[in-house]
């Protein structure tokens, strides 16, 4: 079985928990698009682990592949596979991590001097609100055929860089990663073919780089599209069996610019903001936060070929809400235009949200009929809207186990 867990909308919907929750039944887990801005958050044991390079199978001690169509910090990923390494100790594991983590040689490396360019632009106020990594400096390089791929990096003599000044490495750290670099397509299609393979977006598919969101998107292609050009695997492997996963919350949050139809600028955003630590993992900025916008979650299910939908967060609203005692969700909206799933996103201003008010349940358990009624309508929208596309899964808490599967 190959499967792919895409985030539905623009990033942080959870999808490091579900991405843990399921890689206990695959092999090997892939990273396909981004760079180090992506942090996924992990819960062990209540302590808090935030992931941004590796895949979040690394937890669960599985094979992980950080593929060709990611760019990596050799710096922060040798941090990265450092605490990994002493997470592994406190477990009572008493093995290498390097036997876990495949690099591609094809993902492009990121350069100090892009870190810096990064910063520039952010803070002269012509940037996109990026993180600061020097990520869309590494993919405008790679496009430009002026960037650095690992391979480069690590098999190439006459390169004139210096690893302190360009990558901040030092000769131990540089050696240390040697170990991990290997070949994506080798790997997916010849060594690992046999395997169940779990495919782990980044960000969000309204955040792909070719989303009609564009210019406020990421710099990479986190969806559908990615996992071929960011990995290589032969797509007959995915025509065969494949199981497309999609992660939403029950409510919008976003950072940055772009249209956000149902974005709420009265107290409820706080009280979803403050109830849902809606604050940026990276940057500590407050999330924009909205009700759920439905059309425009049918054409992300849509344009990533999703089968399964979980959608997270239903505890967080029901403890922001609990007061007003009612939530709201976007259904449709007002428009003479003939619109694709209802959404034209290339030109959301025509579009107002018509809204549907529902009951907040006491509780995010199917023992509340509130919450069990919400969890119909889902169902029901879903089935007169997307193709092939079942809710499967809802998520009542950070925990792994806090999931519930429908029926
Ligand atoms: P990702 O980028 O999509 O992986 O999102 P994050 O890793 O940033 O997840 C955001 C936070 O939401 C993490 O702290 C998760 O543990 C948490 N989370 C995920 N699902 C739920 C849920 O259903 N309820 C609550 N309360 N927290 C959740």
């Amino acid at each position: 079985m190959k499967t792919a867990i895409f985030g539905l909308m623009r990033g942080d919907e959870g999808k490091g928990k579900i991405v843990d929750y399921f890689s206990n039944t695959y092999d090997v887990i892939v990273r396909y698009a981004g760079g180090p801005n992506a942090g996924h958050t992990i819960y062990r044991n209540d302590n808090k682990i935030v992931l941004h390079q590796i895949p979040s199978g690394i937890l669960n001690r599985k094979i992980c592949i950080i593929g060709r169509g990611c760019v990596v910090d050799l710096k922060k990923l040798y941090n990265e596979m450092q605490m990994i390494q002493k997470i592994y100790k406190e477990m009572g594991y008493d093995e290498d991590v390097r036997k876990y983590v495949h690099l591609s040689q094809g993902a492009h490396v990121i350069f100090q001097s892009y870190i810096q360019e990064d910063i520039d632009r952010e803070n002269s106020g012509k940037g996109n609100g990026s993180t600061k990594c020097g990520i869309a400096q590494a993919y405008r390089n790679k496009f430009d055929r002026k960037g650095f791929r690992v391979f480069d990096i690590f098999e190439k003599d006459d390169l004139n860089i210096s690893l302190e000044k360009d990558l901040n490495l030092t000769n131990d750290e540089f050696d240390y990663l040697k170990d991990i670099i290997d070949d994506d397509v080798t790997l997916l299609n010849s060594s690992y073919c046999d395997l169940n393979v779990l495919f782990e977006g980044a960000q969000g598919v309204l955040l792909d780089i070719d989303s009609p969101y564009y210019p406020n998107v990421s710099s990479s292609s986190p969806g559908i599209g990615g996992i071929l050009t960011g990995t290589g695997i032969n797509p007959n492997y995915l025509i065969k069996n494949f199981n497309a996963i999609g992660v939403a919350k029950c409510y919008m949050s976003s950072v940055g610019d772009g249209e956000f139809l149902t974005e709420l600028n009265d107290e409820n955003a706080k009280l979803i903001r403050d109830a849902g630590n809606e604050y940026g993992a990276t940057t500590g900025r407050p999330r924009k936060i909205g009700w759920l916008d439905l059309p425009l979650l049918s054409y992300a299910i849509t344009i990533s070929g999703i089968n399964e939908l979980c959608m997270t967060r239903l505890d967080t609203l029901a403890q922001a809400m609990k007061d007003k005692g009612y939530f709201k969700v976007c259904v449709g909206y007002k428009t003479d235009r003939l619109l694709y799933y209802d959404a034209n996103i290339w030109n959301l201003k025509e579009c107002t949200p018509v809204y549907e008010e529902f009951p907040i349940w006491k509780e995010a358990s199917l023992s509340d009929s509130n919450f069990r009624s919400f969890i119909e309508y889902l169902k029901n929208y879903l089935s007169k809207r997307c193709f092939n596309c079942t809710l499967k899964y809802v998520s009542i808490g950070k925990n792994k186990e806090d999931l519930i599967k429908i029926s």
